[in-house]
C-alpha cells in the first residue's frame, strides 16, 4: 500500500474494486463494440460515492483530496474496467467549476456531477489544434446575456454522452493565449461521430459542433479571458491523474504475465523457465517498482499541494513511456495469443498507446521541462 494512503482511501479503493469488477468488467466486450459505456452506470457510481470525491461535501463530493482519485482510478485499471470516463469527470472537469465557478455555479452543477445525472467533458482540442491550443479557433461572442458560439472540437472524451462541456473559446480573437475564456455549455451541442480509436474501444470520444450556440454570460467559468492560464494551473492535476493508471497498467501486465508465464509450456517446460523470460519480467518487475516509488511520491507532493507543474511533466511523460515499454514486452512473452484481443495482455497494450498523447503530449512535457533547466 502508498505511504499516502490513510484507511479512508483504502476503503474507497475497495469500493471502487468491487464496483468496477462486478459492475464493469462484465460489459467492457459489448461497451467496446457500443463504443461507449451504459448512462445507467454513471449514476451506479454516483450512488456509490466514486464521482467527484475530491470535491466538497457542500457541492455533493465526498470531501476527500487527490488520494481518493487516484484509489478509484487505480481500481478501476486493476479491474481491468478501461472504459467508464469517470477520472476526466470527477478529478479534472469537477475541479475546474470548484477552482473558478462561484458558489451559485457550484451548486447548480457539481452535486449533479457527483449523482451521475450529469455526465462532464471538457473541449479543448479541435480538428486544427491540439498541442497550441492558442491557436484555437472556436469563438464565444458575447451578444447581450448571452455568448454565441461557434466552433468544432475533436476527441472529446465523454463526449457522446456528456450533459455539460467546458468550451475552451476565444472570447477575444485579437488577443491569443489571453483571449482565451472556458464557457461551461449544457444545450444546443451537435454530437459528431463517436471516434473508432486504436484501443480504449468502450470509452467514447467524439467530435462535438457549436453552431450558434446561445449560452447565458452566468455559464462564464471565472472571468472573461484568462481561460488558459486556468487551464495551466489544473494541468498538474491532469497529469497525475493519467500517471495513477500509467503504473497500475504496468503492475497489471507483470502480474498477467508471470501467471501466464507459469502455464505456458514449451519445449517441454513453463515459459518462466527461460531465462529470457524471467529476466524480461524481473526488468519490468523492477520498472514497476521505480514507477510505484515515483508515482507515490508525486502523489503525496500533490496531496500536500507541493507538486509543481514541472514535476507532474516528468511524471506523465516518464511515466507514461515505462507503461509502454512494459505492456510491449509483456505483449512479447505471450506469444501469439498477446495479439488477440480476447487477452486482457492485448488490451493493456493497445489502450496503453494513448497515454502518451493526450493530456499534453510527452514531446509538450519535456518541452515544459526544458524550459526550467
Ligand atoms: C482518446 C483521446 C481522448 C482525448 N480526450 C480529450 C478531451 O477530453 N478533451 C480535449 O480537449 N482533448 C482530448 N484529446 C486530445 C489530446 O489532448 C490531443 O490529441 C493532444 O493534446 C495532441 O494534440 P494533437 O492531436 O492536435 O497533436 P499535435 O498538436 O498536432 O501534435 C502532433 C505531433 O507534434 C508534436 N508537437 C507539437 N508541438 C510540439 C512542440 N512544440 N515541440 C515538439 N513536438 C511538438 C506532438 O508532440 C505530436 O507528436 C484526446 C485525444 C484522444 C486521442
Amino acid at each position: 500500500m502508498p505511504g499516502w494512503m490513510r484507511d479512508d482511501h483504502k476503503a474507497l479503493a475497495e469500493l471502487a474494486n468491487e464496483f468496477f469488477a462486478k459492475e464493469c468488467a462484465p460489459n467492457e466486450t459489448r461497451w467496446a463494440q457500443q463504443q461507449h459505456v451504459d448512462r445507467e452506470i454513471w449514476t451506479k457510481a454516483g450512488e456509490l460515492g466514486l464521482l467527484c470525491a475530491s470535491i466538497p461535501e457542500e457541492y455533493g463530493g465526498g470531501g476527500g483530496d487527490f488520494g481518493h482519485e487516484a484509489a478509484i482510478v487505480d481500481a478501476q485499471v486493476r479491474a481491468l474496467a478501461p472504459s467508464f470516463g469517470g477520472a476526466v469527470h470527477s478529478a479534472i472537469i469537477a475541479h475546474y467549476i470548484n477552482a473558478y465557478g462561484t458558489h451559485e455555479q457550484k451548486l447548480k452543477w457539481l452535486p449533479k456531477m457527483a449523482s451521475g445525472e450529469v455526465v462532464a467533458a471538457i473541449a479543448m482540442t479541435e480538428p486544427g489544434t491540439g498541442s497550441d491550443l492558442q491557436g484555437i479557433k472556436t469563438t464565444a461572442v458575447k451578444n447581450g446575456d448571452e455568448y454565441v458560439i461557434n466552433g468544432s472540437k475533436t476527441f472529446i472524451t465523454n463526449g457522446f454522452l456528456c450533459d455539460l462541456v467546458i468550451v475552451a473559446a476565444k472570447t477575444d480573437p485579437d488577443e491569443g493565449a489571453a483571449g482565451v475564456s472556458l464557457i461551461v455549455v449544457e444545450n444546443g451541442i451537435t454530437k459528431g461521430r463517436k471516434l473508432e480509436k486504436v484501443g480504449q474501444h468502450g470509452q467514447d470520444t467524439c467530435e462535438l459542433f457549436f453552431d450558434n450556440v446561445r449560452v447565458p454570460t452566468s455559464n462564464l467559468l471565472g472571468e472573461e479571458g484568462p481561460g488558459f492560464r486556468y487551464l495551466m494551473e489544473q494541468l498538474p492535476q491532469e497529469r497525475l491523474i493519467i500517471a495513477v493508471p500509467a503504473v497500475a497498467s504496468m503492475e497489471k501486465a507483470v502480474e498477467l504475465t508471470i501467471a501466464y508465464a507459469k502455464e505456458r509450456t514449451a519445449f517441454g517446460k513453463p515459459i518462466l523457465a527461460f531465462q529470457n523470460t524471467r529476466f524480461e519480467l524481473a526488468e519490468c518487475s523492477t520498472l514497476g517498482t521505480v514507477a510505484r516509488t515515483f508515482l507515490d511520491d508525486c502523489v503525496a507532493k500533490h496531496i500536500a499541494g507541493e507538486l509543481d507543474i514541472t514535476g507532474a511533466a516528468k511524471a506523465k511523460w516518464w511515466l507514461t513511456e515505462q507503461q509502454n515499454i512494459v505492456a510491449d514486452r509483456c505483449v512479447q512473452l505471450f506469444g501469439g495469443y498477446g495479439y488477440m484481443a480476447e487477452y486482457p495482455i492485448a488490451r493493456i497494450w493497445t489502450d496503453s498507446r494513448i497515454q502518451k498523447i493526450y493530456g499534453g503530449t510527452n514531446e509538450i512535457m519535456k518541452e515544459i521541462i526544458g524550459r526550467t533547466l
